[in-house]
C-alpha cells in the first residue's frame, strides 16, 4: 500500500529554528497546513531530546529514509516523527537547549523539580518555560499516539513508562529484538521527564530507547528498524 507522506514546521526553538514534524499516512488526507490539521497517530518518533545526543536523530532521519522508500514499513499505521526536538542544543552540541534547560526535565509533572541553572539536568524557572517542550506536549495532547518511543544515548537500554503490562510487553519485545536490557527505571529520578508527563500521567506508553554510542550507523539502524518492525506489528 502506499504510504502518503507530509511535512511541516509545528514550532520554534528559542533560537528560532524550526521543529520539523513529519506525517506518514495510509490514505491521502486534505494539506496540514498548521499543527491543528494533524490526525490522531498511531505512533510519534522523538530524536534528538538531547543536543548532545546526535545518533537519536540520525537514526531518525533514516527512519524517515526508509519511511519514504519502502512501503511496507509501518504498513496500515499513522505514524509522526519529529527527528529533532532540540536543533539549538543540537548546533550546539549541549545537552540543554539554548537557554540552558534539559528539555526532558522541563515537562509539568507532579516531581517537577525547582533547580539551579548550573546543575545539569536544570529543568527550567518553571515547567513548560521552554517553547520545545511546549511544542512537543501540544502535538502529543492533540495526537494521542498510542506508542511514543523516545531516542537517547548512551546506555543501551530500553527503559520505559506507562500503563502495564502493555507498556513493559512493548519494552521487552524491543529490548529483545535489539539484544539490549529492558528497565523500569533508569537507575536515577527524571522529575519532569517527558517519560514521566506521557507515560506515567498520560498513560501512554513510551519507549525511552538508549542507544549506545560509537556504533556504525548501519549497523545501529539495521537493529532498531527490526525492533521498530517488532513493535509496529503489535499495535
Ligand atoms: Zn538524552
Amino acid at each position: 500500500m502506499r504510504k502518503y507522506h507530509q511535512h511541516f514546521c509545528i514550532g520554534q526553538s528559542v533560537q528560532g529554528l524550526r521543529l520539523d514534524f513529519h506525517c506518514f499516512d495510509v490514505q491521502d488526507i486534505p494539506p496540514l497546513a498548521k499543527r491543528e490539521d494533524i490526525p490522531p497517530l498511531d505512533v510519534l518518533f522523538l530524536g534528538a531530546f538531547h543536543g548532545d545526543e546526535p545518533e537519536s536523530a540520525e537514526l531518525c532521519f533514516r527512519l524517515l529514509h526508509d519511511l519514504h522508500h519502502d512501503a511496507t514499513l509501518g504498513e496500515g499505521l499513522r505514524l509522526g516523527v519529529v527527528p529533532i526536538v532540540n536543533p539549538d542544543g543540537l548546533l550546539l552540541k549541549t545537552r540543554k537547549n539554548q537557554r540552558n534547560v534539559d528539555l526532558n526535565r522541563n515537562f509539568e509533572t507532579q516531581n517537577w523539580e525547582a533547580s539551579s541553572p548550573e546543575e545539569p539536568y536544570h529543568g527550567g524557572v518553571l515547567p513548560f518555560s521552554e517553547p520545545e517542550s511546549r511544542c512537543i506536549a501540544q502535538l502529543v495532547n492533540q495526537t494521542a499516539p498510542k506508542l511514543i518511543l523516545s531516542y537517547h544515548t548512551p546506555y543501551r537500554l530500553i527503559n520505559y513508562d506507562g500503563p502495564l503490562p502493555q507498556t513493559e510487553e512493548l519494552a521487552t519485545r524491543y529490548a529483545h529484538a535489539c539484544d539490549y536490557p529492558a528497565e523500569a527505571s533508569i537507575g536515577y529520578p527524571t522529575p519532569g521527564s517527558f517519560g514521566n508527563w506521557a507515560g506515567v500521567e498520560r498513560g501512554i506508553p513510551v519507549l525511552t530507547v538508549e542507544l549506545p554510542e560509537g556504533e556504525r550507523m548501519n549497523d545501529l539502524w539495521a537493529v532498531h528498524r527490526g525492533a521498530i518492525e517488532v513493535v509496529l506489528a503489535r499495535l
